[in-house]
């Protein structure tokens, strides 16, 4: 028999979102906010561009089989625009997740990482999987305003505006990451899947607003949470020409190797649907969702809640064991969060409140949440 790969003794048994699940299934009537999934329709225009291309597939015209394994030259020509960057440097993806793991396959498996704790737990659980031996944590908290101290590591995972917490790092943050990484010679993987909810001018879209990020960034990002595409999947990296291995290589043409190696593109009709959102304005789904945050920032306002103004998330301080505090919540309320210690040490204490649920969702959740919180309830 072929034996298990044995980095699966380091994970945790079930993913996260699967555990919580599984103790939300013993309770009646959740009000979900657990899990970021969206809850609006995807934009007509977006829809009407994939029903074509899927009618399209359908005719002798209009078939097209294998796509460039890069992806969509229009719709690199698109994001290359906004990012001021070149067509060849944007890998489309099918997710971003999909990439934070894969994008490890460039470096092998004796690599020092980085990551924000709490974190979205990809980053490390793919890590265990790839191997890699040292895992540095760097601690968001109340006391450092949720912006880390930085640790030396090879790669460093940096999501912004971070999830769980929903703190979006300034312009003056992110250049000290950049020359942090310039410093001690690291390479960041920036996750920016959730820059459209940026409200803050001082916070940047994107790593390469700042200056000499593409001598030591990669981005990771998403058309997840701002066009309703969870379902759709479909997603970037961009691999700046300018990005080195400490052995001076280029590691573009590297990851142009694995795009066409470990997958073969992004589904075309995703793709045309990435062409169409290029060109829609994401600001009315944007702005539903803030006001989905108004009103849960609102239910909690007797605790202290970090995130919301750049993120679909609220981060609050309930005290104690998160996972006590979530199962009695849960019990008491029938509102499912996520307890904030899944996501990493230092979110114990905390629960994460998704604004990205329907509308009734949330209001219902709100009122319970008052009722909860409420000594006269
Ligand atoms: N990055 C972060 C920080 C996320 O929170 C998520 C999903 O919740 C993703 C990436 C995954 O995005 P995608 O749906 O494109 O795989």
């Amino acid at each position: 028999m072929v034996k298990r790969n044995h980095n699966f003794e380091r994970l945790e048994p079930n993913y996260l979102f699967k555990r919580m699940l599984d103790i939300a299934a013993k309770y009646k009537s959740v009000v979900d906010l657990s899990i970021g999934d969206t809850s609006l329709p995807i934009p007509q225009e977006v829809t009407e561009a994939m029903e074509r291309k899927a009618q399209a597939l359908g005719t002798l015209e209009g078939y097209t089989g294998y796509g460039m394994g890069q992806g969509n030259l229009e719709l690199r020509e698109l994001l290359a625009q906004k990012y001021g960057r070149s067509a060849d440097e944007i890998f489309i993806s099918d997710g971003a997740k999909s990439d934070v793991g894969r994008l490890q396959l460039l470096f092998g498996n004796q690599v020092s990482i980085a990551v924000q704790d709490p974190a979205y737990p990809v980053y490390v659980d793919t890590s265990l999987l790839m191997g890699q031996k040292e895992i540095v944590y760097l601690p968001c908290t109340r006391e450092n305003n949720f912006f880390p101290e930085l640790k030396k590591a090879d790669l460093i995972y940096f999501c912004s505006p971070h999830n769980p917490t929903g703190y979006a790092a300034t312009r003056d943050q992110l250049t000290e990451l950049v020359e942090f990484a310039k410093k001690h010679n690291s390479i960041i993987i920036y996750d920016s899947a959730y820059a459209a909810f940026i409200q803050n001018p001082d916070c940047p879209g994107s790593i390469y607003e700042i200056p000499g990020a593409d001598e030591v960034a990669i981005e990771v990002s998403s058309f997840s949470k701002t066009f309703g595409f969870t379902g759709v999947r479909l997603g970037w990296s961009i691999v700046p020409k300018q990005l080195k291995y400490a052995d001076g290589r280029l590691v573009h043409p590297d990851y142009l190797r694995i795009a066409t190696t470990f997958f073969n593109g992004a589904s075309n009709i995703a793709q045309a649907g990435g062409v169409a959102a290029m060109q829609t304005d994401c600001s009315p789904l944007i702005a539903h969702y803030r006001e989905n945050v108004r009103i849960l920032r609102e239910a909690l306002k007797e605790r202290f809640v970090v995130g919301g103004g750049d993120a679909p998330y609220l981060f609050a301080y309930f005290g104690g064991n998160s996972w006590q505090e979530f199962e009695t919540l849960l019990e008491r309320s029938g509102v499912l969060a996520i307890p904030g210690s899944g996501f990493g040490r230092s979110g114990e204490g905390f629960l994460r409140f998704s604004a990205l649920a329907k509308r009734s969702t949330i209001e219902e959740a709100a009122n319970r949440l008052h009722c909860y919180l409420s000594p006269t309830c």
